[in-house]
């Protein structure tokens, strides 16, 4: 991106040592490929390079991935392909539902590890949460997935797999609206991977979804941040901390990019895509919860257009942190909102089967399923919040 050229925003090369390879003279993933990429690949193997187009429509549109039903295809492709491409997805090993129909899927990435992934509806959407690495090593101290040391950076078949193996399992009529990388892993940290599998949700040739129904999440790994910018999808920035003394307690990244140098990378995220940024704010009781946080919040994105998401904290075990009560959550929420600030207190959908943010992890410690109803009402407006406590009343009252 020529925006970034002496900036800030200088690039950073990843060693992929992390990323499993594929095996010599083994059929390649179909799911690992751009339209781009398999044109090369089939004229590597003597073949028309405008069948790629065919098969990217039998497979992305029709949902087809037998061979042999590729009717446009000439009887010798046909044969030939289980040798040149394997449509294989990463195995659902776990689905299960929430009480407030949030979806949780794990995936086999085989060599014995896992990822999940997540589908949250709400009114006019559905939205797909994924997850971009096994385990994490931004080692935020509040994420159950930081506690899981990174084991592997996923492959662009792997974050298209999830997207494929929940697509096919919606009921009839239903289609994912919205894409978040907020699953496991930090998606900058991954950046080779995570784009390409972008490319392919929002191609015409592939997924055909609209960038701006793309968000990448990240804890602010600035050098990489130019990236989201390029490929013309929203940016979520994890704040949650208001100042750089409190974000360094529960962000380590921030000892190496701290709050202005974060801010800056914002600022010229909106200078070149004219797009507003997410900031999450992460509610941790006695320590991010204070109005006085709220304060300094708000005057730390000043510069920034923006949204802020709090998300009061989601339980895990051991975490060592609390998720505050209801009221303090109500009063942190009001007092940005009367400071100005584009603000939505986010409802944690699927706390129950440890689906929602910060839950996610594929340590085996982890319980299945937890009980949420102390804090039943925590996330939701405080209409809702004062309908559902009347309509309580009014059954203890008949009973
Ligand atoms: N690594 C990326 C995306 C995955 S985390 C990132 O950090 O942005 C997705 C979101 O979940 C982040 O905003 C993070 O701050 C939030 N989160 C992590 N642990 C949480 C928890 N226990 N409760 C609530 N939100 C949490
Ligand atoms: Fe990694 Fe994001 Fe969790 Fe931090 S919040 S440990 S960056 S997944």
């Amino acid at each position: 991106m020529e925006a970034n050229a002496g900036s800030i925003l200088a690039p950073v090369n990843y060693s992929d040592d992390n990323v499993a390879k594929p095996l010599e003279n083994q059929p390649v993933n179909f799911y690992s490929l751009t339209l781009e990429d398999l044109k090369a690949y089939i004229k590597s193997k003597g073949k028309e390079q405008f069948r790629a187009q065919q098969i990217f429509k039998w497979v992305y549109e029709q949902r087809v991935t037998d061979p042999e039903q590729m009717t446009n295809l000439s009887k010798e492709f046909r044969q030939d392909l289980p040798a040149i491409l394997s449509f294989e997805l990463p195995p659902v090993l776990q689905h299960l539902k929430s009480v407030d129909g949030t979806q949780k899927f794990l995936f086999d990435m085989k060599d014995g590890m896992s990822v999940e992934a997540v589908v949250i509806p709400s009114e006019d959407r559905l939205t797909l949460c994924i997850s971009s690495e096994v385990g994490c090593n931004m080692a935020c101290k509040f994420c159950f997935t930081g506690k899981q040391k990174l084991k592997r950076r996923l492959r662009t078949e792997d974050i298209v797999g999830q997207f494929m193996q929940v697509h096919d399992r919606l009921a009839e009529g239903q289609r994912i609206t919205n894409i978040v990388f907020m699953g496991m892993g930090e998606p900058l940290d991954n950046p080779e991977a995570v784009f390409k599998t972008i490319d392919v949700i929002h191609s015409p040739w592939g997924i055909n979804l609209s960038r701006k129904k793309i968000t990448v999440s990240t804890s602010g790994i600035v050098p990489e941040m130019w990236r989201v910018a390029d490929a013309k999808v929203r940016l979520a920035v994890s704040l949650n901390g208001p100042n750089d003394e409190i974000r360094s307690q529960v962000m380590p990244i921030n000892k190496r990019w701290d709050t202005k140098t974060l801010l800056e990378a914002c600022k010229e995220h909106y200078r070149v895509s004219k797009d507003k940024i997410t900031f999450e704010y992460v509610l941790l009781k006695g320590i991010t919860d204070q109005l006085e946080h709220a304060r300094q919040l708000v005057k730390l994105v000043k510069d920034v257009p923006c949204k802020i998401n709090i998300i009061p904290f989601n339980e895990h075990p051991g975490s060592g942190y609390e998720r505050p009560d209801d009221d303090t959550i109500q009063a942190f929420h009001t007092e940005l909102m009367n400071l100005g600030a584009h603000v939505l207190l986010r409802r944690s959908m699927g706390r129950d089967i440890f689906a929602a943010c910060g839950q996610l992890t594929t340590v085996k410690e982890r319980p299945q399923t937890m009980d949420i109803s102390n804090s039943r009402l925590a996330g939701l407006p405080k209409y809702k919040r004062e309908l559902l406590a009347a309509q309580e009343a009014e059954q203890n009252n008949q009973q």
